[in-house]
């Protein structure tokens, strides 16, 4: 196999293996694709992966075939530009770029300019006739060499730099003279000399194989890691390395470098969008050193800048470019981020990827490509994210709310946020996981800010333009941000900060509305949501390709109709025992369990019948005929237990029992392991008289919802923690014995099921006996989870992440299903439920029911449907319809 590819000039059109992302990473395959549909871009070469993960393995060592491939390939590029890599007289520079198969913004290192040295300095300045750029280039060269490849501290550079501009009185790098390049590059190889004992290196060779170990060795840095874990990356992916010959946009003002997205990436608008700078090299655009100027005209027009734009400045190479964006988008079918150099007048492409966009600008996009005839309805569904749908489900802020405005920055990523300003990352983190809203503020973010990013409901920064990294990870996070603000003004020491002439401190809270840029002094309040439009579009065009239906878990009122609104086909999990903690029953339910005698419990119940009937007319008239799984009461009954002194005198003064006896029935219920102790059906096998209150509750609300309105629902009577067929058997029998006593009594009959949730191993085991007497299963998968696994939900919190950065579980395996161990119990219950009962109606009603890779496992598996919580009803829409194409 290849080590090493070639791209540009005459070298061989690509094979399937070098496009092929996994072996060269996107960055290598989509250039070496550009260069073989003859479009301008630098020549080069791509290390693959695969020697990534070889190099990290193997002591950091390179093999002499690798050695040999690459000296080949770097011949390749010689001979195209007619260059010599090292040649004092005439020297070839090139970039070493990381490139994975999934891009990671900003994570990985890139090292410019590279195969400069004292004497190639001379000669680059001789054959462009440009003293000034070259010295220009070689500090460069020295400091990113030095931060990334050397690990110099890029502050000392900076210092020296700006030590430089202030002895002169400039204000841009672009001021400085040849000489005075000259003199800082002095400084900066004394600096590297100071700080590492050795000069810095002069041999190009050496200098290209240290670049490559850096872009390897950055695979493993701990914010690469981060961003893996936060984006579900697997870990053993590696990067190629692309090297490639350097095009020059700080060759004066016909030369310029930037970055450019077909369309809009925040509303998905049909324009071209982006950033450049005149006489600077790709890094300047995303540091936010300069900030840099607006693509198009219409963009600098609308936002009132004076600096002119690409358009207006270099119409031609703009024309071209405008051509090339074209070209792309029609060639990937997919909006497309792109970085470019224009190198004295003449245009490169440099990388070309689908762009990141925000959840509204996918949505319309994918709709609008379809009008436009550039995708299928099929390929419109499988290109939005269903997770980033979540973005659009939120509340954003009322137009008509008074705003105290602070200031306004770029609207860098849709969504409004509401939160306390802090002013580092570890804070954000810190004060997040104290349960509190938190604004991160910074001059500009850094890769090393990632956690507090996400911990942040939103990110508001003083520098940085609309491609900054901040804008770009907010916007792949989906997190509302600002950035540019330029009127922020921190004073870390005393964590205050102004905002034009206002004083804040850290812990005040603002709103940012990432939609028009604006930042506002405390909470701002917010409107619900607009669903038709774009959304309801995709949402048609998923419903017509799912095979799963998609059910709500819900048990109040807002849920039921917000389920609905979402698209919810009926409920898939009614919690009864949440009705038992509103503040009018719990004492009704606390004396329910505190008696001790049938007698007493049925008593307390009495008092429950008419609030639950209640509770199920109000759903069943929210769920005009749906089908609506109600599960009978699970949890242990201790959690029902008075807390504290009070509520057991108010108990007792209530039931008129004495303290001393509630105390002592409440002792006897005490449980040293409840989740696997007195709960589920045992529950009803115990006190039966409980689920027959349920069960009549249930009933006499059906019969009541048929009667006045006609839309009889179906009730799925569902009896939870069965393990053995007899438990079901018996308390099938109660329920269907008050069926039929209801039925008698109001004169009015309807369908229903009795079913149970499978969420013990040993239920799964047994499926093909309990189907006989069950009519449908619900997975209950985190219960499942937890039984299959040994693995306490509620604890394992505390060592589940180790577990997944260790690569024990590729995900936390109650947010995504574990299909390898707990899936194949849940295909073995179909397999043998089936095998008994034919159509045995099943569905998943745990968390993973609004997890995509869950649901994709679920349509695999055959279940008919699946259930979330009522926001997660669209991305469980659209995730099985993404399952079923
Ligand atoms: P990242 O993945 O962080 O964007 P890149 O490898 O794409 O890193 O490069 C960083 C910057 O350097 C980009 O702006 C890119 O366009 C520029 N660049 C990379 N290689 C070259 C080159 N051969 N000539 C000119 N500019 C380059
Ligand atoms: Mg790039
Ligand atoms: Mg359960």
């Amino acid at each position: 196999n290849d080590t090493v590819f070639t791209f540009g000039g005459n070298a061989p059109h690509s094979n399937a293996r070098q496009k092929d992302k996994t072996v060269t990473g996107g960055k290598g395959a989509n250039l070496a694709e550009m260069a073989s549909i003859g479009l301008p871009v630098p020549p080069g070469f791509t290390i693959v992966t695969e020697e990534c993960l070889k190099y990290l393995a193997g002591g950091s060592d390179f093999s002499e075939k690798l050695r040999a491939d690459v000296a080949d390939a770097l011949r390749h590029v010689e001979e195209t530009v007619g260059k010599g890599f090292g040649n004092a007289a005439d020297p070839l520079l090139v970039s070493v770029r990381s490139g994975a198969a999934i891009s990671m913004p900003g994570m990985m290192d890139t090292v410019l300019n590279l195969g400069l040295n004292d004497e190639t300095v001379e000669g680059l300045a001789r054959t462009s006739g440009d003293e000034r750029f070259a010295w220009d280039s070689y500090r460069r060269f020295i400091q990113m060499y030095g931060d990334v490849v050397l690990g110099v501290d890029h502050g000392l550079f900076e210092e020296a730099l700006e030590i430089a501009k202030e002895d002169n009185g400039y204000y841009a790098d672009t001021e400085l003279s040849a000489d005075e390049w000259k003199t800082l590059v002095a400084q900066y190889k004394s600096i590297v000399e100071e700080e590492l004992g050795s000069p810095f290196p002069q041999d190009p060779i050496e200098q290209l194989w240290g670049a490559i170990s850096a872009v390897f060795d950055s695979w493993d840095t701990e914010r690469a890691k981060v961003y893996r874990r936060l984006n579900d990356i697997p870990h053993d992916m590696g990067t190629a390395v692309n090297v490639q010959a350097m095009v020059f946009g700080n060759m004066g003002d016909t030369s310029a470098t930037g970055v450019a997205f077909t369309r809009d990436p925040s509303t998905g608008e049909k324009a071209y969008y982006g950033e450049w700078l005149v006489n600077a090299q790709g890094e300047d655009v995303v540091a936010g050193i300069r900030t840099p100027q607006y693509l198009t005209r219409a963009r600098r027009e609308a936002a009132g800048a004076d600096k002119p734009s690409m358009e207006e400045a270099m119409p031609e190479a703009f024309a071209e470019l405008s051509h090339l964006f074209d070209l792309l988008e029609r060639h990937y079918t997919d909006m497309q981020d792109i970085e470019f150099t224009v190198q004295q007048g003449k245009l490169w492409l440099l990388q070309t990827r689908n762009g990141k966009r925000t959840a509204k600008a996918a949505l319309k996009m994918a709709v609008d490509m379809v009008d436009e005839g550039l995708i299928d309805e099929k390929t419109a569904i499988l290109r939005v994210d269903p997770m980033a749908l979540d973005q659009l489900l939120h509340p954003t802020l009322d137009p008509d709310a008074p705003r105290d405005v602070l200031t306004t920055g770029l609207p860098a990523s849709p969504g409004a946020a509401s939160g306390k300003i802090v002013l580092d990352a570890d804070t954000a983190e810190l004060w997040a996981n104290r349960g509190e809203k938190v604004i991160l503020v910074r001059v500009e973010t850094s890769p090393e800010d990632i956690h507090g990013m996400h911990a942040a409901t939103g990110i508001l920064t003083a520098r940085g333009g609309m491609t900054s990294h901040a804008a770009v990870v907010a916007r792949g996070m989906g997190r509302p941000c600002v950035s540019g603000a330029s009127q922020v003004s921190i004073a870390r020491e005393g964590r205050t900060l102004s905002i034009g002439d206002r004083e804040l401190s850290e812990g005040d809270i603002i709103t940012i509305d990432g939609a028009n840029g604006q930042v506002m002094a405390g909470e701002v309040a917010t409107i619900e949501p607009e669903l038709a439009g774009d959304f309801g579009t995709l949402m048609e065009w998923a419903d017509k390709h799912r095979r799963m239906r998609v059910r709500t878990n819900a048990e109040t009122e807002t849920e039921c109709r917000m389920a609905r609104q979402f698209g919810a086909e009926g409920i898939g999990l009614c919690r009864t025992e949440h009705m038992f903690f509103d503040a009018g029953r719990i004492s009704a339910v606390r004396e329910m369990i505190l008696a001790d005698t049938e007698k007493g419990r049925r008593a307390a119940l009495d008092k429950l019948l008419p609030e639950q009937r209640s509770d199920f007319v109000t759903i069943f008239e929210v769920m005009a005929g749906l089908p609506c799984t109600i599960r009978l009461l699970d949890p242990p009954l201790h959690e029902f237990l008075p807390h504290g002194d009070t509520e057991f005198e108010e108990l007792a003064e209530a039931t008129g029992v004495p303290i001393e006896k509630l105390r002592r029935r409440a002792g006897e219920l005490h449980e040293f392991n409840p989740m696997l102790g007195h709960r589920g059906c045992r529950l009803g096998i115990t006190y039966p008289e409980i689920y027959e209150m349920q069960a009549r509750a249930i009933f006499e609300a059906a019969c009541q919802v048929a009667r006045d309105s006609g839309d009889a629902p179906v009730p799925e009577i569902m009896i939870p923690l069965v393990a053995t067929r007899r438990e079901l058997e018996l308390l099938k029998a109660v329920v269907d014995r008050v069926a039929t006593d209801v039925f008698a009594d109001t004169g009015t009959t309807l369908e229903y099921l009795v079913g149970t949730m499978i969420e013990l191993p040993r239920a799964a085991l047994m499926a093909g006996e309990i189907a006989e007497v069950g009519e449908f299963f619900s997975f209950g998968t985190n219960d499942l989870t937890q039984t299959t696994l040994g693995v306490s939900r509620d604890d394992a919190g505390r060592f589940l992440t180790t577990y997944v950065d260790k690569g024990i579980f590729a995900r936390d395996p109650f947010v995504s299903l574990d299909v390898d161990g707990v899936g194949q119990l849940v295909e073995l219950a179909v397999e043998r439920g089936r095998a008994t009962r034919e159509g045995l109606k099943l569905g998943i009603c745990g968390e993973h029911g609004g997890d995509p890779a869950s649901i994709a496992f679920c349509d695999r598996t055959g279940l008919d449907y699946v259930s979330a919580s009522p926001y997660r009803v669209p991305i469980a829409r659209l995730a099985a319809a993404q399952a079923s194409l």
